[in-house]
């Protein structure tokens, strides 16, 4: 058995996740000095940056972009807050702003306006003279915060030990720490994103018996399900306890092992509020993200990724109702863009992925001033031999038919 480096703790992007919430149904952007009020570590910046009203830093980042012209792309995942969507050249998921970051070799910065994860992936997909760039160093991720290479290595370790090399095949998440993707792509591993999950893991039994799914045991369960595996046949892989928890001979019994991680907003989605959405609505679509619990996912009508859900709100019939579980900034999206449509979030209360919401439009000011001065302020980089493996999980995924 590993003996284990370190003790795992609750990420503090988890403690810290609740923290933007509210009851009111918007979030408008203020000052950047009267947001750092809100009680989560904030990146510091030069003060000027801090009380600029709206349309200053509207008026500014124009200017800045006006003049840096091509040789910067700043893209945006669908959750950002709308003050920063709208400056994104590309909207999209993460990965489809990474394969974006890849395709634009005219641009010498990315600023990535998503959390951590998703910039080290661009920094691994971009070309070489691409530099990439995270508005606020502090957005991290919570899920991608559960499953630190500690803990990750200790548990592999303890897997082979048990299964023997070879024994479990691992397949993680796009929302992880490029060394897990290395991790997979030296072990016979892979990626996946919550669209081809299903495709993943069929060919991941196709290599071996048993996968090691991390580090969203949602995501992973749900899409176990949907291939047949009974709940019987999966164990979670909890970090916190030796050998996750589990007897060698429950992990030579099980077919999938769930890292025992999970999303700060997807887990705020529960059947009580599908059934309160029925109650109001008698012909209302429910569709959720599988990131959710098993239980939401078993009561809605639809499950399926950010692009999905877009796609089926934004093709719904003029007059269609969509209850939706996902992040906030996107349902609220959605519904501006639906206007013929009834669209809203199932959580009654309004709180958006507080690691997203921590890339306000004065960082993305901060980013492109920095540039204009000579300066790459908070570049993103990744190790060349992390590079090198986690893109060989990274092509496995790109292969998958
Ligand atoms: S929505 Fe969940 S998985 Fe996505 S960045 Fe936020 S905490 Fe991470």
């Amino acid at each position: 058995m590993a003996v284990r480096s370190r003790r795992s703790m609750v990420p503090i992007t988890e403690i810290e996740h609740s923290a933007f919430c509210k009851t009111e149904d918007n979030l408008p952007s203020k000052p950047l000095a009267e947001e750092m009020s809100v009680n989560v570590r904030w990146q510091q910046i030069p003060n000027e940056y801090l009380h600029y009203t709206a349309d200053e830093l509207d008026q500014r980042i124009g200017e800045a972009r006006a003049k840096l012209g091509k040789t910067v792309t700043i893209l945006g995942h669908h959750y950002q807050r709308e003050e920063v969507i709208k400056y994104a050249d590309f909207q999209g998921d993460s990965f489809l702003l990474s394969r974006e970051a890849a395709s634009r070799p005219e641009a010498d910065y990315i600023i990535f306006c998503g959390v951590h994860f998703m910039a080290e992936t661009a920094c691994i997909l971009a070309a070489p003279h691409q530099k990439v760039i995270l508005p606020n160093i502090t957005a991290g991720c919570s899920m991608a915060d559960m499953a630190p290479m500690e803990d990750v290595d200790d548990a592999w370790a303890d897997l082979e030990d048990v299964l023997g090399p070879g024994g479990i095949i691992p397949v993680t998440y796009m929302n992880s720490i490029a060394g897990i993707k290395a991790l997979c792509g030296r072990n016979g591993g892979t990626v996946c994103t919550s669209s081809n999950a299903k495709k993943a893991l069929e060919w991941a039994f196709e290599q071996g018996e048993r996968v090691l799914f991390l580090p969203d045991q949602h995501l992973g369960r749900n899409t176990a399900l949907e291939l047949g595996v009974p709940l019987d046949e999966m164990v979670v892989w909890n970090p916190f306890r030796q050998m996750g928890g589990n007897t060698p001979e429950q992990l030579r019994k099980a077919k999938m092992v769930l890292w025992q991680g999970h999303c700060s907003v997807h887990t705020r989605f529960t059947v009580s509020q599908i059934d309160a959405a029925r109650a109001l609505h008698l012909d209302i679509n429910i569709i959720v993200h599988p990131e959710c619990p098993m239980e939401t996912v078993q009561a809605a009508d639809m499950v399926g990724s950010t692009e999905f859900i877009r796609e089926k709100v934004n093709s719904g019939a003029p007059g269609s109702k969509w209850g939706i579980g996902t992040e906030v900034s996107l349902v609220n999206r959605l519904a501006i863009n639906n206007p013929d449509k009834t669209v809203f979030c199932l959580d009654p209360v309004t709180c958006p992925c507080s690691t997203m919401y921590r890339v306000h439009p004065a960082y993305v000011l901060w980013m492109l001033e920095g540039l204009l001065e000579g300066k790459v302020n908070n570049e993103i980089t990744v190790p060349e031999d992390i590079q090198r493996d986690s893109k060989i999980a990274l092509e496995r995924m790109l292969s998958l038919k």
